[in-house]
């Protein structure tokens, strides 16, 4: 099932798009299958739970955090990840740019950018991510490699696409400002209801986890 699934959806991803699996509430030996079918990043909102699918699957797939990041998490956060595509304020760069300076690393980093301007999500508003992102480039261990948004959850993605284009077009104006250290390089955008409409208007990087294992308890 999960092996069926994963192909497909490889099949179909056009060059260059890379697939995530969303991998909450999911076990490790199901995140197991997932990169034994040919999954290459494995996407995780608690750190908690991350640590368990890491003991079992390891550093041989690339771990990105999704979720919302608290500051006391940080520091074990920091020991796992390859990549943290939620940074929404300048405060958790400075922390997670102090912790990686401890443990001598440079840490990848994407903008959550809120493009539903919804107020109950996390990110920072499209006109917004600019200024976070010229505050916290002098930062030595964190990396600006590009913009992820959630946007609104809708029945028909097509009305998905309105956000994912505003946030694609947030990306280009940033890539074209060349700010010095900052690469705009991955835009992760899209999930299972919405990939396909997300990967039209640029996405790189499509979160899936439903239409990878089925639907959550
Ligand atoms: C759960 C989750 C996904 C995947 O959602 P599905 O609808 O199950 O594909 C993608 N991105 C984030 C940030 C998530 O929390």
């Amino acid at each position: 099932m999960i092996e069926e699934n994963v192909k497909r959806i490889l099949e179909e991803l056009p060059p260059g798009v890379e697939l995530m699996a969303a991998a909450k509430a999911r076990t490790p030996e199901e995140i197991l299958q997932a990169v034994d079918s040919g999954v290459k990043i494995i996407g995780e909102n608690y750190v908690q739970e991350a640590l368990a699918a890491f003991q079992v699957v390891g550093p041989r797939v690339k771990w990105h955090f999704i979720g919302h990041l608290q500051k006391n998490k940080v520091k074990k956060a920091v020991e796992i990840f390859d990549m943290i595509e939620t940074v929404d304020s300048a405060e958790l760069a400075r922390e997670i740019d102090k912790r990686c300076a401890q443990r001598n690393r440079i840490m990848p980093i994407l903008i959550e950018i809120n493009s539903g301007r919804e107020p109950q999500k996390f990110g920072v508003l499209p006109e917004d991510a600019e200024e976070l992102i010229t505050d916290i480039l002098l930062l030595q261990n964190i990396k600006i490699q590009g913009l992820m948004t959630m946007g609104p959850m809708f029945g028909d993605p097509e009305d998905a696409r309105p956000y994912f284009i505003e946030t694609r077009k947030t990306f280009e104006k940033l890539r074209s400002l060349a700010l010095p250290g900052v690469e705009m390089k991955y835009l992760s955008m899209g999930m299972t209801n919405s990939y396909k409409v997300a990967v039209e208007e640029g996405a790189n990087i499509v979160r899936i986890g439903t239409k990878i294992f089925g639907s959550r308890q």
